[in-house]
């Protein structure tokens, strides 16, 4: 079965053509698909009868079905489990800011990168989300936006897995929501997240892409950060610092930096001066998390004052930073939480 989601405008035109069909059908199927947001191949009524049988034949609009959904009361934060034909789940979630509603898409089921706070790497990888499995994620949610007259502007790819590890697929869905037939999300309002594979970082610098580059450091020395993120032995601190001057220097543009708070861990005010030191020359943005609490891993909250005074030192050493406003965190807050309880219950 083809996925429609899982094909860029020329693939379908070749498709098309490959049915025998003019090329145009191409347009009008990503006219159903992505502006009237249809469910299925039936409702596209500008199809004959016979080439809509024909195509229901051989592809399928959506793949999954939602098990669970989660609306936070405090701040109207979605959080979608969806599972897929074989059986697999994700979460995606849509966030309301100020500036407009934001997706968090997952880029694979589960994660291998073994990071010791998260929940979404304990049951270790089982896949890859393909490019149309990420497209049905933020459809999910714009179909719900489209209930109020809102649109999703911006797109994380900040859910379950490394978007870096599954780059190809990740790309092509960047490529199909920003196309002008597609979502139209703009590259500058998708940012990609990753715990520092090395090699990613440089092939997104290289293909020019005006994306925003999110850097999961949560460490400023190695010995830290390799207790923490077992990436960090591949790719210690220098060479990581290397290939975001080289992604600064290629794309001009500003990195974001995550680092979560942990409590006794990483959340020292000399913690904060050697995160100063190591980021100095680079434009940046650091983001401050305070880490979710995941029961698995038992690590614990940074208090408040102690997340303002870090914060305060990191200002006062020049280096521009915020605290994360956190979302819906009456309802399972951390990434792979929502799909971790759901594998508990089966
Ligand atoms: N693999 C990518 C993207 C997914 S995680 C990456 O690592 O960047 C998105 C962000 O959530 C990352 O910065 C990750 O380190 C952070 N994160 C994971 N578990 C967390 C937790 N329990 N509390 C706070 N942040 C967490």
């Amino acid at each position: 079965m083809v996925h429609l989601y899982d094909m860029t405008l020329l693939e379908m035109e070749d498709w098309f053509a490959s049915l025998g069909e003019p090329k145009y059908r191409a347009k009008q199927v990503f006219d159903w698909l992505y502006q009237k947001r249809v469910t299925d191949i039936s409702s596209m009524t500008n199809l004959s009868v016979a080439l809509r049988e024909k195509l229901k034949a051989v592809a399928t609009v959506s793949r999954s079905t939602e098990v669970t959904r989660q609306v936070s009361k405090v701040d109207g934060t979605v959080k979608f489990l969806l599972q897929w034909d074989d059986g697999v789940t994700v979460e995606t979630v849509l966030m309301r800011h100020d500036y407009g509603n934001s997706v968090c898409v997952s880029t694979q089921v589960g994660c291998k990168m073994g990071c010791t706070f998260c929940a979404s790497t304990l049951g270790g990888m089982i896949r890859q989300m393909s490019a149309g499995e990420m497209v049905e994620q933020l459809i999910y949610s714009q179909r719900l936006l489209d209930e109020e007259g809102a649109r999703a502007s911006s797109v994380v790819l900040m859910g379950s897995g490394e978007p870096m590890d599954n780059f190809d697929a990740t790309m092509k869905f960047i490529d199909i929501i920003n196309h002008e037939d597609g979502l139209n999300i703009g590259q500058r309002h998708i940012t990609i997240s990753t715990v520092g594979l090395v090699p990613g970082i440089i092939r997104l610098a290289d293909e020019g892409r005006p994306i925003t580059l999110a850097v999961s450091l949560h460490a400023a020395n190695d010995e830290l950060r390799s207790s923490m993120m077992p990436v960090n032995k591949a790719y210690p601190i220098a060479k990581l610092m290397e290939a975001c001057h080289y992604y600064h220097n290629k794309t001009k543009k500003r990195i974001s930096f995550e680092y979560a708070l942990v409590g006794k861990k990483n959340d020292s005010l000399d913690d904060a001066r050697q995160l100063a030191r190591l980021l100095r020359n680079l434009p940046c943005h650091v983001n401050l998390i305070p880490v979710n609490y995941v029961p698995e891993r038992g690590y614990e909250r940074t208090p408040k004052d102690q997340i303002q005074a870090f914060l305060d030192e990191l200002t006062s050493l020049g280096v521009n930073a915020t605290i994360r406003r956190e979302m819906g965190h009456d309802i399972s807050a951390a990434c792979g939480q929502l799909r971790a309880e759901h594998a508990h219950r089966i």
